[in-house]
């Protein structure tokens, strides 16, 4: 079938709206239409080459080119057509997209942590996981997609280990939502900075991932939740969010929890900037206690291997530096899970939604992510 895409063809360029040839689902293959897409900031690593995959990782994977790529890992929508073997899911079902993909049977996935599914390493490119062909194409040009999702199109063509069923009742718009932004930033907070009642906790940078750390640490009961932003405008959301307090500089933040602690220092930092520098890593580590916890959430560019950092405190003051992908939750319980407190008021996502965009209109969305004026934007399909 015929679908409409958003395309990225090369770096430092804006995403076009492409005709595109979808194939037929193979037996654990589904096609979704799609609802909504989060314009999240990891598709605009793409944009700006922090995400960029080498062409010796290429060549290992048995994948030609990166791009062109069909953008977007957040999504919602209904299922329209499904495989021979597909089980979870029938046509008509509101799903979720995931952008780790979930097996169920491989090593990771058995113990619990789907979030680091075997499968997750054929999402940085190449064909449909069932079979590793090329099902989508543009003018006979073959397109990667986004986490093997692609949500930037109308229709997608997805394994069935990418959906969620969803609750028919929830809004599509937070369903798609909880996929990506919510889960990594309301997890990075709950199973992997392990925030308990009466902590203080320090969250780095209040965008999409950032506001739900907050609202994360918030549920958890943390006493106090600092949020810093190097944008003011911020401050007003991160409090709707649950931050106790908010700074526009880490140095003013340290000096705050100082005081707040009576110099025990934060429990807990988590940092969700747009982009993770290695020079956050040591004002991150002064925020923290003795025994405290770094939580790395936000992406680093691909190539960046210097970080500075107190080495030797960090052996004498017990300090531990966690990364988290998917919140470090497992997608096939963490995304039911967390539209469940949504259904109870404990979290906030429509508040999330600052704006909604046409999918021709996706370029201008970007440009409001990049100008700070949204916490997240979605496109809304018809
Ligand atoms: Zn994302
Ligand atoms: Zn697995």
């Amino acid at each position: 079938m015929k679908t409409r895409a958003a395309v990225l063809w090369a770096k430092n360029e804006d995403w076009k709206i492409e005709e595109v040839e979808l194939g037929e689902p193979g037996p654990t293959e589904v096609i979704v239409k799609t609802a909504f897409a989060g314009l999240c900031h990891s598709d605009e690593h793409l944009v700006t080459g922090d995400i960029d995959v080498d062409q010796s990782v290429l060549e290992l994977l048995g994948v030609e080119h990166f791009l062109p790529i069909i953008g977007g890992h957040e999504g919602s929508g209904v299922v329209a057509q499904v495989g021979s073997a597909v089980t979870s899911v029938a046509v008509g079902d509101h799903v979720s997209c995931s952008f780790i993909p979930s097996c169920g049977t491989c090593h990771w996935c058995s113990t619990g942590r789907q979030n680091l599914c075997d499968l997750g390493a054929a999402t940085l490119a190449g064909g449909m996981m069932a079979d590793g062909q090329y099902k989508h194409q543009t003018n006979g040009t073959d397109l990667n997609r986004m986490a093997q999702l692609g949500t930037f199109s109308e229709h997608m063509l997805l394994s069935e280990s990418s959906v969620i069923k969803v609750d028919d009742d929830l809004p599509l718009d937070v369903v798609a939502l909880v996929s990506c932004g919510v889960a990594t930033g309301v997890g990075s907070a709950q199973n992997r900075a392990e925030v308990k009642a009466g902590d203080t906790v320090v969250v780095v940078g209040i965008g999409g991932i950032g506001a739900n750390a907050v609202q994360g640490a918030k549920l958890a009961g943390a006493a106090n939740v600092v949020a810093v932003d190097t944008n003011p405008n911020r401050k007003e959301k991160a409090e709707e969010f649950g931050a106790t307090h908010f700074y526009d500089s880490f140095d003013e933040a340290i000096m705050s929890v100082m005081e707040m602690t009576h110099g025990r220092m934060a429990d807990s930092a988590i940092l969700t900037p747009g982009v993770t520098t290695g020079d956050l890593l040591e004002p991150a580590l002064n925020v923290i206690s003795k025994d405290g916890t770094v939580v790395v959430t936000g992406l680093a560019p691909m190539q960046q291997r210097d970080v500075k950092l107190d080495l030797f405190g960090l052996s004498m003051y017990n300090k531990q530096i966690k990364g988290s992908i998917f919140g470090s939750g497992s997608p096939r319980a963490e995304i039911p899970r967390l539209l469940n407190e949504y259904r109870r008021g404990a979290l906030k996502l429509e508040e999330l939604i600052t704006e909604r965009y046409q999918l021709d209109d996706i370029n201008t969305g970007y440009a409001d992510m990049r100008n700070g004026k949204n916490i997240r934007g979605v496109i809304a399909f018809d």
